[in-house]
C-alpha cells in the first residue's frame, strides 16, 4: 500500500487543458481570438495566469483627505467625462472620478482614446499627484489601472478587497480585469482540481491543497492569502520538472551500460610503466589543484564503473577545467577509445584546439603498426569551416580511430561522422546545447546498449540550485579551487573622462613594466563581420590616439586562423604590447603577463561575459586591474558593473545574475510550454528547489515506474511528449 496510491478525484490538468477558453462564457469570440495571440488557449493555460501582483484596495488613500501637492493611489469610480478640443486643436478629456468621501478630475491631453477607456461607472486605481485648477482639484496624466470596466452602464460591482493584477498586455486588447472575470469562471467551473501530491508530502511541507492553492492565488480574500497558495504551486512546478529529471536520470541508466574504463594505472599500463593520464599530469608545468584532483576521482570513478558518466563539471574562470577535461579524454584514449570535445562556437573550437594541441604536446600512444610500438596523440579538429579536403581527412582518421581526440562544434553531429570507439565526450557548454544535442553526440559513441561518458562543463558557474533545475539530470562537481599564487584584479569602473584617463595611463605603465594590456572592443551583436570591421576601426583609432608609441596588435574571428596564431604568438612574446580584440578572446586565451584589462562600453555586456573576459587577467603571481568603460546606461547596467567592482567570485556574480536577468537566459527553451515554470524563481525558491529534488529522488527509488502513484504518473505523462514518456516509462 503507498501513501500516494489514494486515487484522486477532481479534475486533471490534461483535462484542463482541453478545454478552449472560448469555451468560458465570458469569453467572446473577438477575446478569445486576442487571448490565443497572447499564447493561453486553453482553460489550462488561463488559470496557470498568474496575477504579476495584488492591489489591496483598502490600504488606498480617501480622495477627501488628499492636499494639494500630495501623490497618492486613490481607488475610485468614474462619474463623467468629457472630451474636447483646444483652439490649437489639441485633444482634452477630462473624467471626475469619486469614491465615498469626495472627488477630483482626471485630466488627459491628446490621448484621446481615454474617452473610451474611461466608461461611466468603471472602477480605477489612479496614482498621480494632486493638483488644483482654477480651484478644481484634479491630476494631470495619473497612471491609471483599470479594475472594473462597465461597459454601456451595466454595472458588475466586484466585492475583492484584494484585486489581482494581471500580466495582461494592452497590445492584445485584453485588461487585467477581464482576465480575472474569465479566471473566476474557469475556477467556478472546474470546481475541484485532482490533486496528485502524496498526502505524505503535503503534510511534510506543509502545502495546501491544489483547489484551495489555485482560489487563493487568484482571487485572495485576505492580503496573505497569496503566499502559501503561490507555495503550493511553485513546488507543484518544481516537483513535476524533479520527477522528469530523475526519472531521465534512472531510465539512462537502465538503458545503456557503460565502457568500462581502465583507470588505475595498473590496469591502463599494463602493469608497467606510467598510464597516458599519469604521464599527461607529470607534463604539465604545475601540479594540480586539490579540487582539480578530486573533480578527476569522482569522473574517473564512473569512468571505472559499469553506469555511463553523467556528469556537470563546474568551476569558476581560471580554475582550470580545461586541463581536466583532457584528462577526462586521455583516460578514455589509454584504453583505446577516443575522446571528443563540443564547443558551442568554431572560435572557442578553434581556441580549444590550440590549448589541447598545447597541452598534450609530446605525449605518444601505443601503435603497434610502427617502429618502436608508438605514435604521437593525434588531435583533430572539426568545424564547419574546414577545407572539404581538410574535413574528409578528419572524418576519415575519427572512423579509423587514427585520431585520438577531436575538438569541435555541433559539426560533429553531421550524420557522416563516425568514431571508431568514441569513448568520453565533453561538452562545453555555455548553457547553449540543448538535452538533444547531448544526446545526439552521445549517441555517436554508441555501440549496441553500451554509451560514452559524458562531461558537462560550463564556462562559468550558475548556482548550485539553478544548476539542479537546468542541469538536474546530472551529477555535478565543482572545481571550487583557483591554482595558487593569482594575485588580485582590481575592477574599476571608469565612468568620466578623468577616470578613463587614468585607465589608459595604467595600460601604459604596465606595458613599460614589461607587461601586456587587452583592450576589449564594444559589443557588436550584429554578425562577426561587423564585429571585425568595428575592432579595426578600434584599433587605428587607439593606435593613432591614446595607444600611439605602443605597438597595438588586433584579433577577431574574421581573421584567418594562421594569422590569429601569429598574433597570439607575437603578444605573448611581448612583441605586440596591446591586443585590441574583440570577445573572441573571451575563452582560453592564457597569457601570463597581461596584467591590464579595458573593456570599451563595458555596460553593453552581460555580467559572466565580463567575468569571463575579466578571466584572462590575473593569471599569474603579478597584479592586474580590469578597467570598465562606459556610462552605465541603464539601471541594470549600473547594478551589473557594480558587482563586477565589488568581487571577482564568480559564483557570487551568478547570484547576481540570476537576480537581475531572472530565469530567462539560464533556463532557455527548455522549460517554456507545460512542464515550465511560471511561478517558480531559482533564485527565490531555492528552498523548494531542495525539496523537490529530494522528494523526486525519494519517489522515484521507491517506484522507479510510479506505478503507485498513478496521479503523478499521468501528470507526468501528459507534460512529456510520447518519445520521452516511451523512453522513461519503458521497462
Ligand atoms: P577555466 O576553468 O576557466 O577553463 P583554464 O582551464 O583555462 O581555466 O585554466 C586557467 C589557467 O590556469 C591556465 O593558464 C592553466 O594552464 C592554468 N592552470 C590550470 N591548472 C593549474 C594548476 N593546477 N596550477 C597552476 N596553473 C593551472
Ligand atoms: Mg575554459
Amino acid at each position: 500500500m503507498s501513501e500516494g496510491g489514494t486515487p484522486t478525484s477532481g479534475r486533471r490538468l490534461a483535462q484542463l487543458a482541453e478545454i478552449p477558453v472560448g469555451q468560458l462564457e465570458k469569453v467572446k469570440p473577438r477575446k478569445a481570438q486576442a487571448l490565443a495571440e497572447w499564447g493561453v488557449t486553453s482553460v489550462l493555460d488561463l488559470l496557470t495566469t498568474y496575477p504579476r501582483r495584488y492591489i489591496d484596495r483598502t490600504r488606498a488613500a480617501d480622495v477627501a483627505d488628499l492636499a494639494v501637492g500630495d501623490e497618492a493611489v486613490v481607488f475610485a469610480e468614474v462619474r463623467r467625462v468629457r472630451a474636447n478640443r483646444n483652439p490649437r486643436g489639441r485633444s482634452r478629456v477630462e473624467a471626475v472620478v469619486a469614491d465615498a468621501t469626495g472627488d477630483l478630475s482626471l485630466v488627459f491631453f491628446n490621448q484621446p482614446w481615454r474617452e473610451d477607456q474611461l466608461t461611466v461607472g468603471s472602477q480605477l486605481l489612479v496614482w498621480g499627484k494632486l493638483t488644483e485648477y482654477r480651484g478644481r482639484r484634479q491630476m494631470a496624466h495619473p497612471v491609471v489601472d483599470l479594475v472594473a470596466r462597465v461597459e454601456s452602464g451595466a454595472a458588475e460591482s466586484r466585492m475583492l478587497q484584494i484585486i489581482p493584477v494581471y500580466p495582461a498586455s494592452a497590445k492584445f486588447g485584453l485588461t487585467s480585469w477581464e482576465i480575472g472575470t474569465y479566471v473566476k469562471e474557469a475556477l467556478a467551473r472546474a470546481g475541484e482540481l485532482a490533486d496528485p501530491l502524496p498526502v505524505e508530502l503535503r503534510r511534510r511541507f506543509k502545502l495546501r491543497g491544489r483547489t484551495a492553492a489555485m482560489v487563493a492565488i487568484h482571487r485572495p480574500e485576505v492580503p496573505s492569502d497569496p503566499w502559501p497558495a503561490r507555495d503550493r504551486l511553485v513546488f507543484d512546478e518544481l516537483f513535476r520538472l524533479q520527477l522528469i529529471l530523475v526519472l531521465r536520470r534512472r531510465a539512462l541508466e537502465r538503458a545503456a551500460s557503460a565502457i568500462r574504463h581502465a583507470v588505475s594505472p595498473a590496469e591502463a599500463s599494463g602493469g608497467s610503466g606510467a598510464t597516458l593520464v599519469e604521464r599527461f599530469v607529470s607534463t604539465l608545468p604545475f601540479a594540480l589543484t586539490g579540487a582539480q584532483g578530486r573533480s578527476l576521482e569522482h569522473i574517473f570513478a564512473d569512468m571505472a564503473g559499469p553506469l555511463p558518466m553523467h556528469r556537470l563539471l563546474q568551476g569558476d574562470v581560471g580554475s582550470g577545467k580545461t586541463v581536466v577535461a583532457v584528462a577526462t579524454m586521455l583516460a578514455a584514449v589509454q584504453g583505446g577509445h577516443q575522446g571528443a570535445l563540443m564547443a558551442p562556437t568554431e572560435v572557442l573550437a578553434d581556441q580549444h584546439h590550440l590549448g589541447v594541441r598545447a597541452l598534450t604536446s609530446g605525449l605518444e600512444v601505443p601503435d603497434p603498426g610502427r617502429l618502436g610500438g608508438v605514435r604521437p596523440l593525434s588531435v583533430g579538429l572539426l568545424t564547419n569551416k574546414l577545407a572539404a579536403k581538410e574535413r574528409a581527412r578528419v572524418v576519415a582518421g575519427l572512423a579509423s580511430g587514427d585520431i585520438d581526440v577531436v575538438i569541435g562544434t555541433h559539426a560533429l553531429l553531421t550524420e557522416d561522422v563516425r568514431f571508431a570507439s568514441l569513448g568520453a565526450v565533453v561538452i562545453d557548454e555555455q548553457h547553449r546545447f540543448g538535452v538533444e544535442q547531448r544526446a545526439s553526440l552521445r549517441a555517436k559513441g554508441r555501440v549496441g546498449s553500451i554509451d560514452p561518458d559524458l562531461l558537462v562543463m560550463t564556462a562559468t558557474p550558475i548556482p548550485r540550485t539553478a544548476a539542479m533545475v537546468v542541469f538536474g539530470d546530472l551529477d555535478m562537481t565543482v572545481v571550487d579551487e583557483l591554482p595558487p599564487g593569482r594575485a588580485s584584479i582590481s575592477t574599476s569602473w571608469a565612468r568620466g573622462a578623468l577616470e578613463e584617463a587614468a585607465a589608459w595611463e595604467r595600460v601604459r605603465s604596465e606595458v613599460v613594466a614589461g607587461h601586456r594590456a587587452y583592450v576589449i572592443c564594444p559589443l557588436v551583436e550584429e554578425s562577426e563581420r561587423v564585429a571585425a570591421r568595428s575592432a579595426v576601426e578600434e584599433h587605428a583609432r587607439l593606435s593613432a590616439g591614446v595607444l600611439s608609441g605602443l605597438d597595438v596588435g588586433l584579433l577577431h574571428g574574421q581573421m584567418p586562423g594562421a594569422q590569429k596564431a601569429e598574433v597570439m604568438e607575437r603578444f605573448r612574446s611581448g612583441a605586440i604590447q596591446v591586443l585590441v580584440a574583440t570577445t573572441v578572446i573571451e575563452v582560453g586565451v592564457d597569457v601570463p603577463e597581461a596584467t591590464v584589462m579595458v573593456v570599451e562600453d563595458a555596460e553593453r555586456f552581460g555580467i559572466a561575459q565580463l567575468h569571463q573576459l575579466r578571466g584572462r587577467v590575473g593569471r599569474s603571481s603579478l597584479s592586474s586591474w580590469c578597467f570598465l568603460l562606459g556610462e552605465g546606461g541603464s539601471e541594470g547596467a549600473v547594478q551589473r558593473l557594480g558587482a563586477l567592482e565589488r568581487t571577482t567570485d564568480g559564483f557570487e556574480l551568478a547570484e547576481v545574475d540570476l537576480e537581475l536577468r531572472g530565469e530567462g537566459t539560464i533556463l532557455g527553451e527548455r522549460q517554456t510550454g507545460s512542464s515550465g515554470l511560471r511561478l517558480a524563481k531559482l533564485r527565490r525558491d531555492k528552498e523548494w528547489i531542495l525539496a523537490a529534488r529530494e522528494a523526486a529522488e525519494r519517489i522515484v527509488d521507491a517506484d522507479p515506474g510510479l506505478a503507485n502513484h498513478p496521479a503523478l504518473l499521468e501528470e507526468v505523462r501528459f507534460i512529456l511528449d510520447e518519445e520521452d514518456a516511451a523512453f522513461l516509462f519503458k521497462s
